[in-house]
């Protein structure tokens, strides 16, 4: 089952992808967690990406697309995937779609986590990460057992950058312009479902698997 999930920067697509990786016993493919992890290494794809992350903006798609059809290449892609922040642009959707199509293969699925920006912005402020091991928390809904500490690795979690409440905003015009007409790609392609994301967490991941079926 190969499966994208949309949805605006906070809509909680993130923790949906993660849970279905693990029900469906497919990879979880976060462009975001890959930019991250190469910035933690060093690499010179992570000092490039930085430019645009910290600023809200879309790392360009000469720097994505490549490193994403390179990861769904890969042997533990063969029986699917679930992506999570890809593609972000309708130029990377054909870049996808054309990949896929070389091997005879489709998305399935395009989710859409549906969350107006009110709720985003709030959600934004309470959001923490862990620097060392990327686990994401959040002060109300999903807190750290110990505030400040990471359940996982015992290493702070602090508001990442990208979260600072200017740089939210700019990553939701960055979504409408850039993003949101993925909504209507998908749609043309008879693949696009959309779930209520202002639900409860188990409500909304309740709601993907009546979709994706059990
Ligand atoms: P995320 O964790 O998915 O919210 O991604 C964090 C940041 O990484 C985004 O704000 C972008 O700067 C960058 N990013 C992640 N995925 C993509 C993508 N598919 N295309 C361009 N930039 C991306």
């Amino acid at each position: 089952m190969k499966i994208i999930m949309l949805g605006a920067p906070g809509a909680g697509k993130g923790t949906q992808a993660k849970q279905i990786a693990d029900k469906y016993s497919i990879p979880h493919i976060s462009t975001g967690d890959i930019f991250r992890a190469n910035l933690k290494a060093g690499t010179e794809l992570g000092k490039k990406a930085k430019e645009y992350m910290d600023q809200g903006l879309l790392v360009p798609d000469e720097l994505t697309c490549d490193l994403v059809m390179d990861r769904i290449s890969q042997d533990d892609c063969k029986n699917g995937f679930v992506l999570d922040g890809f593609p972000r642009t309708i130029p990377q959707a054909e870049a996808l779609d054309a990949a896929l199509t070389k091997i005879g293969q489709k998305m399935d699925y395009a989710v859409d986590v549906d969350v107006p920006d009110e709720n985003i912005i709030n959600r934004m402020s309470g959001r923490r990460a862990c620097l060392n091991c990327g686990a994401t928390y959040h002060i109300v809904s999903i807190p750290t057992k110990v505030e400040g500490v990471c359940d996982r690795c015992g290493s702070p979690v602090v508001l990442r950058d990208d979260d600072q409440p200017e740089t939210v905003k700019k990553r939701l015009e960055v979504y409408h312009a850039q993003t949101q007409p993925l909504i209507d790609y998908y749609k043309k392609q008879n693949i696009l479902k959309s779930v209520d994301g202002t639900q409860p967490m188990e409500e909304v991941f309740r709601a993907i698997v009546e979709i994706l079926g059990a």
